[in-house]
């Protein structure tokens, strides 16, 4: 709001004409223009703050725990159904309008029917072009990389808990978070129900999100899409994802630029690795430009180390700034 005011005082001091101008609005109107601009910066910053206070490491940590205490979540389980139940009541007591996409899918092994549930939170529903902020929220059945216990219990606490407690945190902020668009946040299932290391299809629950919106259009659009997955490592480092900048460039980069601009390092602005992931479908089925920050540099990925002790709140809510700040100054040229 801030810089369209400047930008119209700018130009309206390029302008030509600008002698008469000046007489005619005269030193007086000036002064008062002056005092509206500051007046606009003073209430700028003070949203910013809000927002910033809004965030509390230590509550998103504690998401992130409470998440990751109800055991592994993998599709159908009575982890995941417990974590439904966590999420509905969060973001419902929050004044979120909240439901579930559902499906079957057969059992990657007994070929008998699995329910999967995609959890989708909206704020500010009636907006007609909306932003999706997605992460996965199953957890892989197994730890299969991990060297000694392969079939132990896997607790996903950053691939998995880490999205959840974002979008968690981020609830907080975005009832008074005054967006370029609407926001939706989809939980997808079934992401990684695997029982194979290397095999097996992934994507479920996003497969079918996409699905569903070429084939039955919603009453509204989605502008973008962000994807989070892995954001909560303590040793936080999120490069730029190549199949993020092949299908959503000017989105990828008005994401780092943000995180530029606040000065969050984490953010690494530059190409690393290609990932596939939940944005792939999104991409690819539903034709929504869609950006994928992952921290992939994860030593504990699909072991039993994927714990709490792996991840920070501070690393959540570094992501949750840059994401809350975005959403409030969309560029115009993403996602036309
Ligand atoms: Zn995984």
């Amino acid at each position: 709001m801030i810089s369209q005011a400047i930008q119209w005082t700018c130009e309206t001091n390029s302008k030509t004409a600008r002698v008469s101008l000046w007489a005619r609005i005269g030193w007086f109107s000036l002064f008062q223009m002056n005092l509206l601009a500051m007046t606009l910066m003073a209430s700028f910053v003070f949203a910013q703050s809000e927002v910033e206070q809004r965030l509390d490491a230590r509550r998103a940590f504690g998401y992130l725990e409470e998440i990751c205490k109800l055991g592994s979540r993998p599709s159908a389980s009575e982890g995941m159904t417990q974590q439904q139940e966590l999420i509905v009541e969060h973001f419902t007591k929050l004044k979120a309008n909240v439901s579930f996409q559902e499906f079957d899918t057969p059992h990657p092994k007994k070929g008998t029917p699995v329910r999967m549930r995609n959890l989708i939170v909206s704020w500010h529903p009636q907006a007609k072009e909306r932003v999706l902020l997605c992460c996965h929220y199953d957890t892989r059945p197994f730890p299969d990389r991990d060297p000694f216990r392969p079939k132990g219990t896997f607790i996903g606490a950053n691939d998995g808990a880490s999205g959840v407690a974002l979008f968690m945190e981020m609830g907080h902020s975005l009832p008074k978070l005054n967006p370029t668009y609407g926001v939706d946040m989809v939980f997808f299932d079934g992401e990684e129900f695997i029982f194979e290391r290397d095999g097996g299809k992934y994507f479920l629950g996003s497969e079918y999100f996409s699905q569903q919106y070429r084939d039955r259009p919603p009453a509204h659009r989605y502008v973008c899409g962000v994807l989070v997955d892995m954001i909560g490592d303590k040793n936080l480092s999120i490069p730029q994802e190549k199949n993020s900048l092949k299908f959503a460039p000017e989105l990828t980069r008005s994401i780092w630029e943000t995180a530029r601009a606040l000065g969050i390092k984490e953010f690494v602005a530059k190409p690393k690795i290609e990932i596939n992931d939940d944005h792939i479908p999104l991409n690819e089925i539903a034709k929504i430009p869609t950006t994928d920050l992952i921290d992939f540099d994860y030593p504990a990925w699909h072991t039993t180390k994927d714990k709490p002790s792996e991840c920070s709140g501070t690393s959540l809510v570094k992501v949750a700034r840059v994401l809350l700040t975005w959403l409030e100054q969309v560029p115009k040229e993403v996602g036309r």
